[in-house]
């Protein structure tokens, strides 16, 4: 089957080199042979003298990284007809994307004047808005204070069953892990930890939990599967507090709709897919989002999400050790990926798998690096829809529905990954929502339904309120799950009910 391959790639490299020119030397652009260009641009340590002097994955984990001078923009294309472009300009100028929806893409660019002066000479007509003028002293200055300040009033065991203390602060990985630990202790009839489902680099354990009603297993009829996932990066704290949230729920609440659903199916949730990014966010960079991959040369980092073997560097990734979206040397290179893969192939029966990211406010399907749609756009479509108007009716909060590639082009997601894998339909033999449809239709294989749902805040909410982004207020964990949690469980029972089959 043909399929269209994002045709702007090749065109944007233009402008990529061009760019790439003025920031290293600031002029000369016409005068740099290509050839010399070509290099630099090939040339991984050549990254850093371009990389508008970032500092990232150049200190030691017991060092702060700061941002001072650094700033918010807002960048806003005439034409969105430049929006992929403009992306292509970003991700190989190596500058930090946070957010991007409605034809807007804010961003981190350590000095916004050149980022500004590049854009006027090579994609002239984008609108450039300060948003935050010092990342440091506006977001992280605060951040740290509170981080500082924060003392453990109460154990993690006492605060097992005390969620309102528990959800009212974001907590450390060894908290979390102990916190899961405990949790899966006091609630055997529900839950089954998972140890050592892999290793990171630094040779942290990768944690899973699965969840059902024991006592409702019936051996001969396997039940279906349901995969969650979150804190794939690192800064995105919301999602590691809200995968926690939605543990919380299943492991204890008497509601209906939860305990009716821990019947029929097994839900395995990986709660923290990169600890080792997430303690470095704690004790050196806010703002680190990638695993700690190093080689002699220091810590450079992957980015896991466009690490997947699906698609891999076709899109929206960098080939630079040191970009916040460098996709690894080769495809499923990184331990937390191979781990994460070897744990879904273990599970034959998954009809829904959702990962949870920030920010942006949005729930995103396949595909995410072609602009072709998938067979099952309709279900896919409808299915977010459905999980929007849901959270909208818990606080009012506005989640767009789109594809992934709708927010930009990128590629080799989890999320597309899990797409891909198609099983067959005898794996779910037995279960009701399938067998009508299958004998129908003459259908043979089933598809995971495939998520990433960005959480808060959107980007209207962080401006309006001098900056979060990334460092979301802690009093908004709770109204996160109350939103959040029908959502997942709606897409969990749909996907049971109705097998995304083809
Ligand atoms: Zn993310």
């Amino acid at each position: 089957m043909m399929t269209k391959r994002i045709g702007w790639l090749a065109a944007a490299s233009v402008a990529l080199l061009a760019a790439v020119a003025v920031l290293i030397g600031g002029h000369a652009v016409h005068a740099a042979p290509a050839a010399a260009l070509q290099a630099l641009v090939l040339n991984d340590d050549a990254t850093t003298q371009w990389a508008m002097h970032s500092t990232k994955g150049r200190t030691n984990s017991h060092q702060r990284v700061h941002y001072h001078g650094h700033s918010l923009v807002r960048l806003t294309p005439a034409r969105a007809a430049d929006l992929p472009a403009l992306h292509q300009l970003l991700l190989d100028l190596n500058i930090d994307v946070w957010s991007a929806l409605r034809g807007q893409v804010d961003v981190r660019a350590a000095d916004a004047h050149v980022l500004k002066q590049a854009l006027d000479r090579y994609l002239p007509g984008v609108r450039a808005r300060t948003l935050v003028a010092d990342v440091e002293k506006q977001l992280l200055e605060p951040h740290w204070h509170a981080i500082d300040e924060r003392v453990a009033v109460k154990s993690v065991a006492a605060q097992l069953h005390d969620p309102k203390s528990w959800f009212a602060e974001y907590h450390h990985l060894d908290e979390i892990y102990e916190w899961y630990q405990l949790l899966a202790a006091a609630h055997k009839d529900r839950i089954t930890l998972m140890r050592n489902v892999g290793t990171t680099h630094e040779g942290r354990e990768l944690m899973a939990l699965r969840f059902t009603n024991h006592s409702s297993t019936n051996v001969t009829l396997p039940k279906k599967q349901v995969y969650v996932q979150g804190g794939i990066h690192a800064r995105e704290w919301i999602a590691h507090a809200t995968t926690q949230y939605i543990a919380y729920h299943l492991a204890t609440s008497d509601d209906q709709t939860i305990t009716s659903l821990l019947d029929e199916v097994e839900i395995v949730l990986v709660p923290i897919v990169n600890p080792d990014g997430y303690a470095y966010s704690w004790t050196g960079d806010r703002l680190w989002r990638k695993n700690r991959r190093a080689d002699a040369r220091g810590v450079f980092g992957v980015d896991l999400n466009r690490n997947y073997p699906s698609h891999w560097g076709e899109a929206g990734a960098s080939k630079f050790r040191f970009s916040d979206t460098y996709m690894g040397p080769s495809p499923g290179s990184e331990p937390e990926v191979q781990a994460l893969m070897a744990l879904f192939d273990s599970l034959p029966r998954v009809v829904a798998a959702l990962d949870l990211h920030a920010f942006s406010q949005a729930i995103l399907h396949p595909p995410s690096w072609t602009l072709t749609d998938t067979v099952h756009e309709p279900q896919l479509k409808a299915m977010g829809d459905a999980m929007s108007q849901i959270i909208k009716s818990v606080h009012g909060k506005d989640y767009v529905s789109e594809r992934l590639v709708d927010l930009y082009p990128h590629s080799a997601t989890g999320t597309d990954w899990w797409y891909d894998q198609s099983r067959p339909l005898d794996n779910l033999a037995g279960k009701r929502g399938v067998d009508a449809m299958n004998m129908s239709a003459r259908k043979t294989v089933f598809r995971p339904y495939s998520f990433t749902i960005e959480l808060r805040p959107s980007q209207e909410d962080t401006w309006q309120t001098g900056g979060s982004g990334f460092i979301l207020d802690k009093r908004e964990i709770i109204p996160v799950g109350e939103e959040i949690l029908p959502a997942f469980l709606y897409y969990a029972r749909t996907a049971l009910d109705n097998v995304l089959i083809e």
